[in-house]
Order: C-alpha cells, then sequence, then structure tokens
C-alpha cells in the first residue's frame, strides 16, 4: 500500500528486509565472563530498563511489521523477576521464539520455557573444565550448566545451539571436546570471534583472538566439515559432519564480514532501537513508549522510519581503541 503507515515490511535503504530482531531484556547477569563484563559492573536503574509491558509492545509491533523470529537476551534473560509472563506473551505472537542463556537457570525453567513457546535455545558454554569454565565466568559452575543442557535436551526444543566464544591460550584446546560434547547430545556448536564491545581493562581481546578459520582447521584434524547453505536467520556459516545431526557453525564478525547480508536490529535494554551492532544508529523507542502509552501505531511508524538510520556495515578494528563503548550485556548477544 502507498501510505507507509500501512507498510508490513521493514526494508532498509540497502535493500535489505529486517524480518529478525534480538531484545535485551535485561543488563544483569549471574556471571561475569571475561570478554563480555568487568568484574565490578553498574548496573542500570530499574527506571531506565523497559518493563515487560513495554518489551511486549515492542515484540508486538515488530511482528506486525513481518519481522518472523525473535530472540530474547541480555545480560542473562532468565534472570530477570517474572520473566516468564513476557516469554509466554511473546510465545503467542505469530514468529519464532529463541532466548540465549547462560544456562544457569535451564535445570528448572527448561520445561516452563518449552511450555511457554519458545522453539529455539543458544546456551553459551566456553569451557568443559570445572576450574577454568569457573575462571572464564568468574562466577558461574560448570555443572549447574550441564545440568541445565541435559534439562533442555530432554524438552526436545526445535533445535539447541551451544555457543563458545573461542580465546587463544585459554580455551582453544577444547575446541575438538566442544563439538564432541555437542555431537553426544544431539545438538549444535557455533564458535564466535570475540568482538570488542565495551574496554575492559583486564581483558586484551587482540592478544587472545582466535579467528573462525582457525578453529575450523582444528576440527578439521578429527571430522571433515561440510558446507551448507542452511542458515538459521542469523550470522552463522553451518557445516555438517558425515556421521552426525549435530552441525558446526561459525560467527566471525572480523573475518568473515556478514553485513551485506544483514537481517537484523537489536533493542538494548534500554528501548533502543539498535540498527547495527557494530554502529551508534539508533532511535531511542521508550520515549516514544512512555509518550504515547499504548499507541501501537505510533510505535510502529517510529520503527518504520528507524530503517533508513541502518548503517550499511560495521566497522570492527581489534587494534584501534573500541569505538563502542557498549557492553554486550546492554546491547543484546
Ligand atoms: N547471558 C546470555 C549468554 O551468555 O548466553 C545471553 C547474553 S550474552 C551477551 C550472548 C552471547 O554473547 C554469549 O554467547 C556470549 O558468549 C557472547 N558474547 C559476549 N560478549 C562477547 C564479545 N565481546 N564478543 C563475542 N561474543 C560475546
Ligand atoms: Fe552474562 Fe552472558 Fe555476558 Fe557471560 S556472556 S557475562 S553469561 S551476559
Amino acid at each position: 500500500m502507498a501510505d507507509n503507515k500501512q507498510t508490513d515490511k521493514l526494508v532498509d535503504r540497502f535493500g535489505r528486509t529486517v524480518d529478525y530482531i534480538r531484545i535485551s531484556v535485561t543488563d544483569r547477569c549471574d556471571f561475569r565472563c571475561v570478554y563480555c563484563m568487568a568484574e565490578e559492573m553498574t548496573f542500570l536503574p530499574h527506571a531506565q530498563v523497559l518493563t515487560l509491558e513495554e518489551i511486549e509492545q515492542v515484540a508486538t509491533a515488530f511482528v506486525s511489521l513481518g519481522v518472523k523470529k525473535i530472540r530474547l537476551t541480555g545480560g542473562e534473560p532468565l534472570v530477570r523477576r517474572e520473566v516468564i509472563k513476557l516469554i509466554q506473551a511473546v510465545g503467542d505472537l505469530d514468529a519464532e521464539l529463541a532466548i540465549t542463556t547462560n544456562g544457569s537457570q535451564l535445570e528448572s525453567m527448561a520445561p516452563q520455557l518449552k511450555a511457554a513457546g519458545v522453539n529455539r535455545l543458544n546456551v553459551s558454554i566456553d569451557s568443559l573444565r570445572e576450574d577454568r569454565f569457573k575462571e572464564m565466568t568468574r562466577i558461574g559452575k560448570l555443572p549447574k550448566v550441564m545440568a541445565g543442557i541435559d534439562a533442555a535436551v530432554a524438552e526436545g526444543f526445535d533445535r539447541i545451539k551451544l555457543n563458545a566464544v573461542v580465546m587463544k591460550g585459554r580455551n582453544d584446546d577444547e575446541v575438538l571436546d566442544l563439538v564432541d560434547y555437542a555431537r553426544s547430545k544431539g545438538i549444535d556448536v557455533s564458535f564466535i570471534e570475540e568482538m570488542p564491545l565495551g574496554n575492559i581493562s583486564e581483558h586484551d581481546r587482540a592478544e587472545v583472538y582466535c579467528s573462525s578459520d582457525e578453529v575450523r582447521e582444528i576440527i578439521e584434524q578429527r571430522y571433515a566439515l561440510q558446507p551448507t547453505t542452511e542458515r538459521t536467520a542469523g550470522p552463522s556459516r553451518y557445516y555438517r559432519m558425515a556421521d552426525s545431526e549435530s552441525r558446526v557453525g561459525f560467527i566471525s564478525p572480523h573475518s568473515h564480514n556478514f553485513c551485506s547480508e544483514c537481517n537484523r536490529v537489536r533493542v538494548t535494554v534500554e528501548g533502543r532501537l539498535l540498527l547495527c551492532l557494530g554502529n551508534e544508529h539508533s532511535v531511542d523507542l521508550r520515549a516514544t513508549l512512555r509518550r504515547y502509552p499504548g499507541d501501537m501505531e505510533k510505535l510502529r511508524q517510529v520503527i518504520i522510519d528507524a530503517m533508513d538510520l541502518k548503517p550499511e556495515k560495521h566497522e570492527f578494528d581489534l587494534d584501534d581503541e573500541p569505538q563502542i563503548v557498549r557492553f554486550m550485556n546492554m546491547t543484546g548477544g
């Protein structure tokens, strides 16, 4: 239809259709992963954070504009009080629902998540050694996360994927173990190149950087990886192994720029609609939500107009000072 307000699709200036949103539901977390957070973090005052109802309105507006996949993330989404109410509401929308979690709450919450309509789970796990897991997360308990993964597998989600950030000298010797663990559970695993988000003084990102090509070479020492054309609306490139249902994915923001295919935007915990993970272009949805409570048309129009701000590509450079001062937990990884 000619009237922009009736548009049911989000298309940016470069012809990319946006049909995937990632929403950060909290900046808080019960872990302090070394690449994600500083040891001492100051979290946002509650008034600055979108309420569960506001997040639901945002999700509803996006689905009415053609979004087909919603990922709830954080921070640790499952530590937000009463988050299950939000998950149920978003689970009722006509879109695939995925959650990214550190797994700490999964052992008890997996059945509720399944019942609420969650289709996919990503569980972050960077090490299978208890002491190392503790070192990398500063707080996390590996057996708890593994029990959570087992509980999720037992629920039979459409897809479960492990996410591991690979760091040289820290966990690159566990790449094959992580692949074998995923195979033993019949789930997928993706390896992530660390991104320079937020300045963490005690952590030198360039020193531990490990490219996806290096990770792939390690895996190919044991398993032949067959490239697939499968995509999951996200930036992972997937490979299959001949003798397993498990897929191996690579998320490579440095070595394989995926911007030309970018179909997603993010909503930060403060309700900032972020058009690109590697840039600051954004629109304040919270202002609209609070100025015009319940006005879905206003919200939809602000989102439609925001598409013109989506930049062509991100600029990440490990050698320079990070240009992005946001931390991943604010942004929603
Ligand atoms: N707390 C949940 C978790 O850990 O899965 C969800 C939020 S977390 C920010 C989402 C993902 O981002 C995790 O897989 C984490 O490993 C990854 N991540 C965090 N900081 C990162 C960084 N600087 N570079 C790359 N990945 C990062
Ligand atoms: Fe928490 Fe996830 Fe960040 Fe780790 S990566 S500190 S679990 S938000």
